[in-house]
């Protein structure tokens, strides 16, 4: 089977280098390579998944464990005291850029409101 060329599915697999912290066989976090806030870190399913939209009935517990995770990567990194955001773009609308399920995990300082 060819690799696959999805850039989430390589760092999901080890195959490119990310600033990994949390993984299990199901979920990966890493920083994002582009912070939007001081902490900006992205959490994903290891199976390519192309978005949220594309979570079947069969995904509520991997969806369970990506809210979990993000909360768990939130509380390492120190935000959740004083408050932190979790994103999912989905689709082109939605800004997303990356074809494969990711939160973001988003705080640090006072983040703006409505989003852009
Ligand atoms: P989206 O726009 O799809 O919601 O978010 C994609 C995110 O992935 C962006 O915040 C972007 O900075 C991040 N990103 C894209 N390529 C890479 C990469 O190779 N490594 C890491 N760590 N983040 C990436
Ligand atoms: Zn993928």
């Amino acid at each position: 089977m060819p690799a696959s060329p999805c850039i989430f599915c390589k760092i999901a697999h080890g195959e490119i280098p990310a600033r990994t912290v949390y993984r299990d066989d199901e979920v990966v976090a890493f920083h994002d390579v582009s912070p939007q806030a001081p902490v900006h870190i992205l959490v994903i399913p290891v199976r390519h998944i192309v978005g949220m939209s594309a979570l079947g009935p069969d995904d509520t517990g991997l969806a369970g464990r990506l809210v979990q995770v993000a909360n768990e990567v939130a509380r390492e990194a120190g935000i959740v005291a004083n408050g932190f955001r979790l994103v999912v773009n989905d689709g082109a609308d939605g800004g997303q850029s990356v074809p494969h399920l990711h939160f973001h995990v988003l705080g640090g300082r006072q983040l703006g409101w409505p989003p852009g």
